[in-house]
């Protein structure tokens, strides 16, 4: 038994090896490399990429899984090993269903797409990925096709990002939060909208990337295991649990764009960061869900980041740091303007209030494409359309309208979205819990202490990886299913204190 399960940790560590090299791969090029660098890099990519789907589909471990079966039905469902066979039979069953030719010929795709949209977004041409997107949309019904007896095309492609969660039950759950949500969104914007003009001064690159590190630092992100560098488009990405780095973009004339970016991506990291370092190499090595993600960068980022307690005490902090733009700046004027209400085109600079409606919109596109009651030439229109009706705003270009997430343009159409709002929901969820643990935590906050809330986080969620699915997770650390409640109430208590409801 103990040779099959170390041959399968091996075989598992060099598929992870070939992923992690991949990933510093994609690193490297959405940072450093230069554009010449960019041919060459994606056939780099698209071998490796090869290579470890080869040696996932090996019929060599779905022998050692069954093999290892009897073991871990012997052992308890949160025993690592038990959880190890679990995650790994899962994955292996999944990929073993989609034919490599059907996956050569997406990632061919997604490559030539997404290098079409890249001068296509710029350009504003929609024309030119229509047909890209197309083709797209094939592939993802053929992959969902993959998995017959599903009940709604979409469900394969959602429970690949966010295991267990259906078109159905999705659609449920932000039906019951829009019915709640649209009327606040509305109550707000239908106001004055607050003056946010103190963030759109000068502010000086390296002051800015100098002063969101002193904020992550002191949150728990890690820099001798991970490291802050530039791009367009940030992110977090892990290449083992000891480096796991973070991404962001500064504009010197936004205050908000480079702090509440390295704030977010911090918190994404500081989840891998914390995965129990016996997982190492293996499919439990990561986070559980796209939604489970999602909430600790929203959390850390927004229920954090932009709250009142966190800002009394850093706001000083700040002002010394950029004493000339904010000095003569009152703490409640710059607090009113990181928390700005207002109907907007760009769903990753949206508020927290309006944010879910952006996401629904793109889930209910999604969905439609894949039903085909929705044609991929309508779908610009179709863009437009909700958002004058959920926003009340036009693009007035598809630059800002449909071509804004590079979602469908490098990836498959169907999954992509849900998993923000579920984290946003999920991120006040699992703070609550947090607080009714810790109280002292509101406290410490304010006193710019983050232990107690980053340990807490650490023990209850980080540290499993992916051994438990997202309604095991939301059920262990909170004593109850996913509810949207928590959420609801945070953003009436918050926004109620700020605006009239
Ligand atoms: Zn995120």
């Amino acid at each position: 038994m103990n040779e099959q399960l170390a041959e399968l940790r091996a075989r598992l560590q060099e598929i992870d090896d070939l992923n992690a090299a991949s990933a510093l791969l994609n690193w490297d090029q959405t940072t450093y490399m230069p554009p010449g660098g960019a041919p060459a890099r994606a056939r780099q990519l698209a071998t490796l990429g090869r290579l470890a789907h080869e040696k996932s589909i090996d019929p060599a471990i779905g022998r050692l899984l069954d093999a290892l079966q009897p073991y871990a039905d012997g052992l308890p469902y949160d025993h690592d090993d038990a959880a190890l066979i679990r995650v790994a039979r899962r994955g292996y069953e999944r990929l073993t269903r989609v034919p490599t030719e059907l996956v050569a010929k997406f990632y061919a795709h997604s490559a030539a797409s997404y290098q079409v949209w890249t001068r296509a977004r710029p350009d504003n041409d929609v024309g030119a990925v229509l047909p890209y997107l197309e083709h797209t949309l094939e592939l993802s019904r053929q992959f969902a096709d993959c998995f017959p007896g599903y009940a709604h095309i979409a469900d394969p492609l959602i429970d690949f990002a966010d295991y267990g969660m259906r078109a159905e039950t999705v659609r449920a759950l932000f039906a019951e939060l829009r019915a709640e949500l649209a009327p606040i969104a509305h109550a707000i914007t239908a106001q004055p909208s607050a003056d946010d003009s103190c963030l759109r001064q000068h502010f000086p690159e390296s002051a800015q990337l100098a002063f969101g590190e002193r904020i992550i630092r002191a949150f728990g992100y890690d820099f001798t295991h991970g490291r802050q560098d530039k791009t367009h488009h940030p992110f977090a990405t892990k290449f083992s649990v000891g480096d796991v780095r973070i991404t962001t973009r500064v504009k010197e004339h936004d205050l908000s764009e480079a702090l509440f970016s390295t704030l977010h991506e911090a918190g994404h990291a500081m989840y891998e960061q914390g995965v129990d370092p016996a997982f190492e190499g293996t499919p439990l090595c990561s986070g559980t869900s796209a939604g489970v993600h999602e909430s600790q960068s929203r959390l850390w980022e927004n229920l954090v980041g932009r709250s009142r307690p966190f800002w009394e005490h850093y706001y000083p902090q700040i002002q010394a740091v950029f004493p000339d733009q904010l000095r003569s700046v009152p703490l409640e004027t710059f607090y009113r303007a990181i928390n700005k209400v207002q109907r907007s085109l760009i769903r990753t600079d949206a508020d927290e209030v309006t944010y879910n409606l952006h996401v629904m919109l793109r889930f209910d596109l999604e969905l439609a494409l894949l039903e085909g009651s929705l044609a991929v030439k309508d779908l610009p229109e179709a863009w437009n359309a909700r958002y004058s009706e959920d926003l009340g705003i036009t693009p007035p270009d598809h630059r800002d309208g449909v071509l804004q997430d590079v979602h469908w343009f490098g990836g498959l159409i169907g999954g992509s979205f849900q998993g923000y709002t579920i984290g946003n929901i999920l991120s006040a969820q699992f703070f609550d819990a947090a607080r009714a643990a810790h109280p002292a935590i509101d406290a410490e906050l304010a006193r710019g202490e983050f232990a107690t809330l980053h340990g807490w986080l650490r023990e209850q969620i980080y540290r499993h990886g992916s051994k438990f699915t997202t309604s095991e997770l939301v059920e262990r650390v909170t004593g109850g299913p996913l509810t949207i409640q928590p959420y609801l109430s945070y953003l009436r208590r918050k926004y109620g204190e700020l605006y009239t409801l």
